[in-house]
C-alpha cells in the first residue's frame, strides 16, 4: 500500500494568528485515513507542534550547524517539531540558484536528522512546451533523490513550475504520464509521488483518481481550512 498525502506548503505566508487554520486543519485531519502534512514557516512550527498534523518545513541546510547566518538546518527543524521538509521546491530552484546535487544534500541531510525529504521536481512553461519535460525529469531524480531512498524517507513532487500559482494545470492524462514515468525512475516504487501546481477543491478528485498520484502538494489553497479541508477530503475519497 502506497502513502496518501495531502501536503501543504505554507511558503512565507502566516504569522501566528494563522495559526487557527493550521488547528482547523488539524482537527479535520485526524477522522480521516489519508496523511496530512503542513510544511509551516519555520517561525510557526514550535507553537503548532502539539496539533494533530504532521509539520514540516521548507528548506534546510545541508549541514547541520555551522556558520550558515539566516539559514536552518535539518536537526533544528526536527527539534522544533517537524516530521519533514520539503527540498528542491522549484522558488528555491529558481531564485536561490539550488542546483539537483544541492537538493540531494539538502535530502540527505534531511534523512540524517529522520526527516522525510518532500523533493520537488518540475519542468518549466519552455521545456514543457519544448516537449522536454521527461528528458528533464528524469535529470532532475537522477540529481536530487539520494542513494537508497526509501518509501518511509522520501516523497517526490512533481510540481510543472509553469503550474505553480497561476492557475494552471496540466491535463490528466499528462499528469498520469508523468506519474507512472517517474515511479518507474524511483529506487522503491512504493516512493508517494504527489502532484503539485494549482490544486483547488474544483480539480483535486480528478487529479486524485488518477492511478498514479498519490496525493497532492498544495501552495495557495493550503493557506485556509476552507479550501484546504475539501481538497484532503478529496484525497480521503479517491479511488
Ligand atoms: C507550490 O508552491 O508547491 C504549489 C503547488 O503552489 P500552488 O498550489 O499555489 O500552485
Amino acid at each position: 500500500m502506497r502513502r496518501r498525502i495531502a501536503a501543504g506548503n505554507w511558503k512565507m505566508n502566516g504569522v501566528s494568528a494563522d495559526l487557527r487554520e493550521a488547528r482547523a486543519i488539524a482537527q479535520a485531519a485526524q477522522g480521516l485515513a489519508v496523511e496530512t502534512l503542513l510544511g509551516l514557516p519555520a517561525t510557526l512550527i514550535m507553537a503548532a507542534r502539539d496539533m494533530s498534523v504532521t509539520l514540516g518545513g521548507q528548506d534546510c541546510h545541508a549541514e547541520p550547524k555551522g556558520a550558515f547566518t539566516g539559514d536552518l538546518s535539518a536537526p533544528m527543524l526536527a527539534d522544533a517539531g517537524a516530521q519533514f521538509v520539503i527540498v528542491g521546491h522549484s522558488e528555491r530552484r529558481a531564485l536561490h540558484g539550488e542546483t539537483d546535487a544541492a537538493v540531494a544534500a539538502k535530502a540527505r541531510a534531511a534523512q540524517a536528522a529522520g526527516l522525510t525529504a518532500v523533493i520537488c521536481i518540475g519542468e518549466t512553461e519552455a521545456q514543457y512546451r519544448g516537449g522536454a519535460t521527461l528528458e528533464v525529469l528524469a535529470a532532475q531524480l537522477s540529481g536530487s533523490l539520494p542513494a537508497g531512498a526509501t518509501a518511509e524517507s522520501t516523497i517526490v513532487a512533481y510540481e510543472p513550475v509553469w503550474a505553480i500559482g497561476t492557475g494552471l494545470t496540466p491535463t490528466p492524462d499528462e499528469i498520469q504520464a508523468v506519474h507512472a514515468f517517474i515511479r518507474d525512475r524511483l529506487p522503491d516504487r512504493d516512493i508517494a509521488v504527489l502532484y503539485g501546481g494549482s490544486v483547488s477543491p474544483a480539480n483535486a478528485a480528478t487529479i486524485f483518481s488518477l492511478a498514479d498520484v498519490d496525493g497532492g502538494l498544495v501552495g495557495g489553497a493550503s493557506l485556509k481550512a476552507e479550501t484546504f479541508i475539501p481538497i484532503m477530503q478529496a484525497l480521503e475519497d479517491a479511488r
